[in-house]
């Protein structure tokens, strides 16, 4: 077995023990390889090895790998900060994206999503710790975002995605995962039906399968330690 097929082993059975410890399933939980900065035969490898969702950070990088692996069954995740003169691209390329936090970017994908393709898969990546990063919407502004993004043509809003502070404290961890599922059960209340929790990487993602992750994304666990510095793609 490829050192790739075996990981891909070792993460699923991971999966598989942080959820019976949660009292889930392992079939409520998505596995998505995050490939970014991996070459096509890395891909191709986890492919033959069973997976079939992988998500990608950067546009041009993820582009040369799409038509690379034309022929496989793959389904595309674009995870990725989002420029406003890169979302036809996207549109026209991806099956789900995960990073949407502005109205003006859910439009542009809405009105540029090609109309023989299906709806675009979509997350609002949300802030929940603020210090962190400038990307997502603010928790305070999401339920507007979310009423405005789930009329939008050409678009399916099916959940939430946040990428928290990194941090080795499990409390810590699961608090801004139960922060995140919080508001998608608001949203719920609110009469959107969002069935997507995206959270959860190589380092925690059995704190996100204990507070609800239905999507954990995860790279390095899979294709090891990333080799060149991310954004130079
Ligand atoms: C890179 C990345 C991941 C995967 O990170 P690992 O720590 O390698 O598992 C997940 N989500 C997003 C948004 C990323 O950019």
């Amino acid at each position: 077995m490829t050192t790739i097929a075996s990981n891909l082993q070792a993460v699923n059975a991971a999966i598989s023990e942080a959820a019976l410890s949660a009292g889930r399933t392992a079939d409520e939980i998505s596995l998505l390889a995050v490939s970014k900065t991996f070459p096509a035969d890395a891909l191709r490898e986890a492919f033959q090895a069973g997976q079939r969702r992988f998500a990608e950070s950067y546009l041009q990088e993820a582009l040369v790998k799409i038509a690379a692996l034309q022929g496989l069954a793959i389904e595309w995740h674009f995870i990725g900060p989002i420029q406003g003169n890169k979302t036809r691209q996207i549109a026209e390329n991806f099956a789900w994206v995960h990073s949407v936090d502005r109205l003006k970017i859910a439009e542009r994908l809405s009105v540029q999503r090609p109309a023989h393709l299906p709806p675009l898969q979509l997350c609002l990546q949300v802030n929940v710790s603020h210090e962190a990063s400038k990307s997502g919407v603010s928790p305070e502004g999401l339920s507007d975002l979310a009423r405005a993004v789930a009329v939008l043509p050409g678009l399916h809003l099916r959940g939430l995605m946040a990428i928290p502070a990194p941090s080795d404290e499990i409390a810590v961890q699961r608090a801004s995962f139960a922060r995140l599922n919080e508001l998608y059960r608001e949203l719920n209340l609110q009469g959107f039906q969002l069935d997507t929790l995206s959270m959860g990487m190589s380092q925690d993602f059995s704190s996100a399968i204990a507070e609800g992750a239905t999507m954990v994304r995860i790279g390095s666990a899979i294709f090891g330690k990333r080799i060149y510095q991310e954004g130079v793609v």
